[in-house]
Parts: structure tokens; C-alpha cells; sequence
């Protein structure tokens, strides 16, 4: 499957693979996870010794890592040299981009779909970008508002545009297992910026955008 990974992918994978593997995981003593995913078996009434769960801990503990390794990614070498000079002022959009998180009061995940969509004024940033800035903020505790914002905030301040629109739609397994809502039932959160937010014509049209099924390529 890996070498299905585009360049690009396979870099920050790399990327966060490397940055994860520098300096301790986590600041506590080597196994301290481990040992506390064996209290939670207990806890369950489960025996943490039995062949199944043998390696439990570490995978868990290795799980973790990966699913926050966002917080390991520099922005700085993440944007690199993809900010360009173009006279270029309509919408970009870019939508449909899958991303999984985990919700910051069960660590369950939630995941769906973002889209992201700006209006140059004179600088626009390489299209493979986006989906990363996503996956950057995806890749941490969060909850679906704050990483919405946190995307908008991104791009908003790296390229300076004259606006910046996101909508994130996410199921969240926190809400669905434990049956709080109905199954199938996704949250829709937006955060959008400069013309997005004062002019009506813009938002609608970034709505227009995302209402429209992507073309069958
Ligand atoms: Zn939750």
C-alpha cells in the first residue's frame, strides 16, 4: 500500500515517522503507557496476560503516537517553498479531503470530510498543501470546532488572503457507539474569514461549491 503513496505523501509521512522516532514519546519513563493500557485491561476485568493482549500496551502506546503524530509536524517545512506570487483572484477550492482525528474527551475517532476554500490576493499555496495543513491538525486530541478554526487560522495567516472558508462534516464514534445520537449522524462545523464572513455572494458560492458532487474523474 505504501507504494501507492505519492512523493509528497510519502514525505510527510517520513516526516512525522521521523519526528515521532526522535527524543521520548511521551515525557514519562519508558513503559509508563504500556502499564497504564494494562490498568485500563484490568480495570475491564480483563486479563492483560492472556495471549491477545500480551502486546496490547505497545501497540497501543505505537498507535498513539501515530494517530497524534500532527503534533510532531513543523508548519514551517510543511508549506516549505509552496507559496507563490500569481495574479490569480477567484475562489480555490478544495473539497472532499478525508481526514481521521481523535476527539479529545473519549480519544475516540471521528473523521469525515473538509473542505477548504480561499481567495488569492496575489499568493496562492501548492494544492497537495492543503491536504496536509488538514492532516496536520487532524493528526492531534481535538474537537471538531477548534481543528475547523485552527485550519481557517492556518491559511489565513501563512498566505494572507482576502478570505478563507472551511466546513468540516465528521461521524463521531464517541456519539455513535454510545448511541447518544442516531447512528449516521454528522456534525457540520464551519469557520470562515475575511470575505467569506462579510460578503453573502462569497459564502454562497464556496456553499454552491461543496453542495456540488465532484465530477466523476
Ligand atoms: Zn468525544
Amino acid at each position: 500500500m505504501d507504494g501507492k503513496l505519492a512523493d509528497d505523501v510519502r514525505a510527510l509521512v517520513d516526516e512525522i515517522e521521523r519526528d515521532v522516532g526522535e527524543g521520548p514519546a511521551t515525557p514519562d519513563a519508558p513503559g509508563a503507557v504500556e502499564s497504564a493500557v494494562r490498568q485500563i485491561l484490568l480495570e475491564m476485568g480483563e486479563d492483560p496476560g492472556r495471549e491477545g493482549l500480551r502486546d496490547t500496551p505497545a501497540r497501543v502506546r505505537r498507535m498513539y503516537a501515530e494517530l497524534t503524530a500532527g503534533y510532531h509536524v513543523d508548519p514551517e517545512r510543511l508549506v516549505g517553498r509552496a507559496i507563490f506570487e500569481v495574479d490569480y483572484s477567484e475562489m480555490v477550492v478544495v473539497k472532499d479531503i478525508p481526514f481521521y482525528s481523535l476527539c479529545e474527551h473519549h480519544l475516540l475517532p471521528f473523521f469525515g470530510q473538509a473542505h477548504v476554500a480561499y481567495i488569492p490576493e496575489g499568493r496562492v499555496i501548492g494544492l497537495s498543501k492543503i491536504p496536509r495543513i488538514v492532516e496536520m491538525y487532524a493528526r492531534r486530541l481535538q474537537v471538531q470546532e477548534r481543528m475547523t478554526k485552527e485550519i481557517a487560522d492556518f491559511l489565513m495567516e501563512r498566505l494572507e488572503p482576502r478570505g478563507v472558508g472551511v466546513v468540516v462534516e465528521a461521524s463521531h464514534l464517541c456519539a455513535v457507539m454510545r448511541g447518544v445520537r442516531k447512528p449516521g449522524t454528522i456534525m457540520t462545523t464551519s469557520h470562515v474569514l475575511g470575505l467569506f464572513r462579510t460578503a453573502d455572494r462569497t459564502r454562497a458560492e464556496f456553499l454552491a461549491h461543496i453542495d456540488r458532487r465532484a465530477p466523476a474523474l
